[in-house]
């Protein structure tokens, strides 16, 4: 099988395979479309730079250097690391009309985005935690 029309090398597990992988609230909101609490993440205070990468994958999606304190609870970032890093998704559940942001690659659920974020892009990458594997920069200890 080879599909030439896109770029990304999907990947495709189970839902078994995954539920091996990750933790229940990582397979939680990954796989299920789950959303963590507002506040108990991991990552939403982390104001260390580096980079955020696909839990499920490791696919590089954010970097801090777009992370902005939004006052949600949810780490939240004004665009991600490319545009093709990210697969957005019309979401109509409950009763809103919602922009689902998934990982391109693995199409783990992220979070969404909103129109409301800071300049440059005006846009508010809503994400959680437990989609998300923080990598610390490690030139700083040279
Ligand atoms: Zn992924």
């Amino acid at each position: 099988m080879n599909d030439s029309s896109t770029k990304i090398d999907k990947i495709v597990k189970s839902d078994a395979e995954w539920k091996k992988q990750l933790t229940p609230e990582q397979y939680q909101v990954t796989r299920k479309h789950g959303t963590e609490r507002a506040f108990t993440g991991q990552y939403w205070n982390n104001k260390a730079s580096g980079l955020y990468r696909c839990i499920c994958c490791g696919t590089p999606l954010f970097e801090s250097s777009t992370k902005f304190d939004s006052g949600t609870g949810w780490p939240s970032f004004w665009a991600p690391v490319t545009e093709e890093a990210v697969a957005l998704k019309d979401d109509r559940s409950f009763f809103m009309r919602r922009t689902e942001v998934l990982c391109a690659r693995c199409d783990a659920h992220l979070g969404h985005v909103f129109p409301d974020g800071p300049e440059p892009t005006g846009q508010r990458f809503c994400m959680n935690s437990a989609s998300l594997s923080f990598e610390p920069k490690k030139d700083e200890k040279k």
